[in-house]
């Protein structure tokens, strides 16, 4: 039986789960103000199956404090603001379809892109994992509008060859692809429910990421 993690006020926001696919975006700039935010519905988080929480509404929210504070914790965010869902009060299979692979705040900000400065040629395709567990990843809109695809036993294997060959496709290596995953490419990462309190020793994930 799996021990769900205590949620107190002592929690950690980037132990709970980041309720998106894919990259950690976040649509709100500033400081966050409770009073702000009065109209919003309430920051929900629920439970999963494994023990883990993920915020189904308000990651914007919990995104906006963890850009300032990494180690901020549930008492950051006034309870009025708060409501848990346990499992089963919850529709597990909308969430399974809509973030198949649910990563902690803190995995999802620590892999938060860099941003190229560079003026590169901007590439729009997409990755997907296959069946076998092979990446796949294709853009779409070269000459005659043909694609080009490429295979890896990665996603960043895939990435790598599809860069190669759009590359001497346009005849530049000076080129930015953004790949959309059209599905999980990972599985969900279940946060260490035992050993989940050691993580505060940890340096912060993301230090002077504003843009
Ligand atoms: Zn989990």
């Amino acid at each position: 039986m799996v021990k769900a993690m205590p949620l107190d006020k002592n929690t950690r926001l980037a132990d709970l789960m980041y309720g998106h696919n894919g990259e950690f975006h976040c649509h709100l700039s500033g400081r966050f103000d409770p009073d702000k935010y009065t109209r919003s519905p309430p920051i929900q988080i629920c439970e999963m199956e494994c023990g883990c929480w993920i915020v189904a509404d308000g990651n914007n929210r919990v995104g906006l404090i963890l850009r300032r504070n990494p180690e901020a914790t549930l008492a950051d965010i006034p309870g009025r603001l708060l409501v848990f869902t346990g499992i089963g009060e919850w529709d597990d299979d909308t969430m399974g379809w809509w973030n198949p692979s649910p990563k902690s705040f803190r995995d999802v900000m620590r892999k938060r892109p860099k941003t190229r400065t560079d003026h590169g040629i901007v590439v729009h395709g997409m990755i997907e994992r296959c069946d076998d567990g092979s990446f796949f990843a294709c853009v779409v809109g070269g000459k005659a509008n043909s694609s080009i695809s490429a295979r890896g036993a990665t996603a960043n294997d895939a990435k790598a060859a599809l860069e190669g060959r759009v590359a001497s496709e346009l005849g530049t290596t000076n080129l930015v692809l953004v790949l959309t995953s059209m599905n999980a490419l990972e599985d969900h990462q279940c946060i260490s429910h035992d050993g989940y309190s050691t993580w505060k020793h940890q340096s912060p994930v993301v230090a002077n990421a504003e843009s």
